[in-house]
């Protein structure tokens, strides 16, 4: 899941925001002082300073942390990032976003999220794993099947979760695989756990068009970043009929009015390793492409591309974010004034979350699904969230951003109430 680095829009301290969209949805459900106090603090944050011995024979310290957001709903989800920029807050507020990201689509568990910072192109595979297992070691009292359950991010992968769930079960003395999901299969991943958010991206796309009356056959379909999630929401789009008519990665970007084949887009990169070139196509820049006239803009990048300066330019009638917080909150007010229809992140890249809890479960039981079996139970969850979410953002008002947020606050609060306050 390695991102390039790429010069993007300068960020708001993710933490700030995060506490402002938690606030208007606190305003919203009209939440006592208590509780939002209870809800804006995370219940526990740890810091951790390792020592790794690189392959030259020094050593390096390294800084990660692991934080629990809450634990109202369950144990604790969230991925674990391998990034220089890593910070505290951004681990924060990633923390926070996970309880609601959990809350809005029913899943039984609270948010978390850890990070290390460390640029992992820059380690050998010995380093990496040497890293990623005495991170696991240093935050051991805290990850768990039961209590906080990791996953990959930006900068980790299948392999990684291999390693801490293999460090774990030593700990043990024998093999817990579900203390970490988005694990390889053999060792007790999902099956549709690598598609699983890329055909969310796609379903909460074709609901929303459903919705709009916009008929998906033919319908304009552009996707920035074509990487995981941007590659499987082009090929489960194109599956329903949708015309695939701009594609980028870090490398550039493609076009084709009358519609590019995204197998054979995948392909090209995987030759190539990029996007760029592919034959037929006109190239297009990254910035360029994010204005092109179009029904659907999938942002399956990073966070801060549309902003302020660009949004009054986006032609999409639908905006669906398949990356983490790819619109600045002032390019959000500016798309809501213009009457975009914007899928928020929570809900439009929970699939990955939601086959998550599905591997928790089948791993737990011992018990696996076939991949029709996940698909459908997928499906399920998302439709009936989008509806939910769709039908608080009509009810009062207000867009499916804050929708999705009054849904998700909304639930944890209530637990929160129902469990009363210890002792
Ligand atoms: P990935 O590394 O597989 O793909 C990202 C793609 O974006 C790559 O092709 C890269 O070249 C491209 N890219 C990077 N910068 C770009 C830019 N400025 N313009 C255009 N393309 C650019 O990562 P992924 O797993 O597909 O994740 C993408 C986003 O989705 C991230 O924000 C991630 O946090 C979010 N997300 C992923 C999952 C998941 O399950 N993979 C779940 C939830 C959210």
């Amino acid at each position: 899941m390695a991102l390039k680095a790429v010069k993007t829009a300068p960020q708001a301290d993710p933490w700030q925001v995060a506490l402002k969209q938690f606030a208007r949805a606190a305003d919203l459900l009209s939440l006592k002082r208590g509780i939002r106090e209870f809800l804006i603090h995370p219940k526990r944050e740890l810091t951790v300073n390792f020592p790794v011995q690189r392959e030259d024979g020094s050593v390096q310290v390294f800084t990660g942390f692991r934080i629990h957001h809450s634990t109202v709903l369950g144990p604790t989800k969230g991925g674990i990032r391998y990034h220089p920029d890593v910070t505290l807050e951004e681990i924060r507020a990633l923390a926070m976003l996970m309880t609601w990201k959990c809350a809005v689509v029913g899943l039984p568990y609270g948010g978390a999220k850890g990070g290390v910072i460390c640029d992992p192109k820059t380690l050998s595979p010995t380093e990496l794993e040497h890293l990623t297992r005495r991170y696991a070691t240093e935050i051991a009292m805290l990850i768990g099947p039961e209590s906080d359950i990791p996953a990959p991010d930006l900068g980790t992968n299948p392999q990684i979760m291999a390693w801490i769930m293999d460090t774990y079960s030593m700990h043990h003395g024998y093999s817990v695989p579900a203390v970490v999901t988005g694990k390889p299969i053999s060792i007790g991943g999902s099956a549709g756990r690598i598609e699983a958010t890329g055909r969310g991206v796609m379903i909460v796309a074709r609901e929303t068009a459903r919705h709009l009356g916009l008929p998906l056959a033919g319908a304009r379909v552009v996707v920035q970043g074509f990487g995981n999630v941007g590659s499987i929401a082009a090929q489960t789009l194109h599956a329903q009929g949708c015309r695939i008519i701009a594609a980028s990665d870090s490398g550039g970007g493609v076009y084709q009015a009358d519609g590019l084949d995204p197998e054979d887009l995948l392909r090209h990169k995987q030759h190539a390793g990029t996007v760029a070139g592919y034959r037929g196509s006109d190239a297009v820049t990254n910035a360029d492409l994010l204005e092109l006239p179009c029904d659907i803009l999938v942002p399956a990048a990073m966070e801060g591309q549309i902003t302020a300066e660009n949004a009054p330019r986006i032609k999409a009638r639908i905006v669906v974010e398949g990356a983490n917080g790819p619109i600045t909150p002032e390019a959000d007010e500016i798309l809501s004034e213009r009457k975009v229809f914007v899928v928020p992140d929570i809900l439009a890249n929970a699939g990955g979350v939601i086959v998550s809890y599905f591997e928790w479960v089948q791993d737990l039981q011992s018990f696996f699904w076939s991949e029709e079996e996940i698909n459908e139970r997928l499906e399920r969850i998302l439709v009936r969230s989008f509806r939910d979410v769709l039908a608080v953002s009509q009810e009062k008002k207000i867009e499916m951003r804050t929708g999705a947020l009054v849904r998700a606050v909304g639930r944890v609060a209530d637990a929160l109430l129902t469990r009363g306050i210890y002792p």
